[in-house]
Order: C-alpha cells, then sequence, then structure tokens
C-alpha cells in the first residue's frame, strides 16, 4: 500500500497493491498510522474475496467464497478502534464479468488491478465494545 495524495487535513486516498489482502493492509495501515475513526470508501478489483452475512440468531457469519476477478463496484465502512487496536468494518458490492453483482460484509479480498481508497478520518476514535446480546463488536463511542 502506499499513500497517493493527501486532499486535506482530514481526508486521505490510499492505493492498495495488487496482492495486497485488503482488509488486514487497511487495518494495518490504520494501526501504523494511529487512525482510530475514519470512514471508508473505495473502488477497485480483486481477484478473491469472501463475503459473508451474519446470522443474528446464531450470532454467526455465513461466508460465500468467490474465486473470480471481481469488480468492486462499491466499498464502504469504517475504522474504529478495539481494545486499543484499529479494526475494519468492511462491506463490498462486488460485480463479475456479466455485471452480476454480489454483496455483503467484507471477510477479505486479494486485490487485482488496484483499489483506490479514500479515508475520512475523524479527530477523535470510534470505540467498539463486544455485544453479548448481538455477538458482534458494536461502535459504542
Ligand atoms: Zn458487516
Amino acid at each position: 500500500m502506499n499513500l497517493k495524495q493527501k486532499q486535506s487535513s482530514n481526508v486521505l486516498v490510499v492505493v492498495l497493491e495488487k496482492g495486497e489482502e485488503l482488509v488486514s493492509t487497511l487495518t494495518s495501515f490504520c494501526q501504523e498510522n494511529e487512525i482510530f475513526g475514519a470512514w471508508v470508501s473505495g473502488i477497485g478489483a480483486v481477484s478473491k474475496a469472501e463475503l459473508a452475512l451474519y446470522d443474528l440468531s446464531k450470532k454467526e457469519y455465513h461466508g460465500k467464497k468467490f474465486s473470480e476477478p471481481l469488480e468492486i463496484a462499491s466499498l464502504s465502512g469504517n475504522i474504529a478502534k478495539l481494545n486499543g487496536e484499529a479494526t475494519a468494518h468492511l462491506h463490498a458490492v462486488l460485480s463479475d464479468k456479466k455485471m452480476k453483482t454480489y454483496a455483503g460484509h467484507l471477510s477479505n479480498a486479494v486485490v487485482a488491478a488496484t483499489c483506490e481508497v479514500r479515508l475520512e478520518i475523524f479527530d477523535a476514535a470510534i470505540t467498539r465494545k463486544h455485544n453479548k446480546e448481538i455477538g458482534l463488536n458494536l461502535i459504542n463511542g
């Protein structure tokens, strides 16, 4: 990943490169740069990905893996702080060669050509805490 441009005091454009795992690379970038509160949007392409749906009654994700070239028609989510560490919560709309789309919680993805991400960084951290009833680490401040 490399930092291409600083558009304003609180917005960064970051570019992920071919072969990088999207979720972990973005999370590491935020951890290293002490970004603990940001909103994410982006576009790009992946060579494989896993999307998921959270089953609230079972408190577990049901994932679907894709191993084909897909466009990231839309990437959205946020960066928050969980137990002192940066954490990314990302959703994506992916499209295949027939322009059929798949969408959901983005568990992981490998960048194909590129992935262009806009990070809107907040002055204060967004904090997450585990919620037993829901079974997820929800935003609590
Ligand atoms: Zn999600």
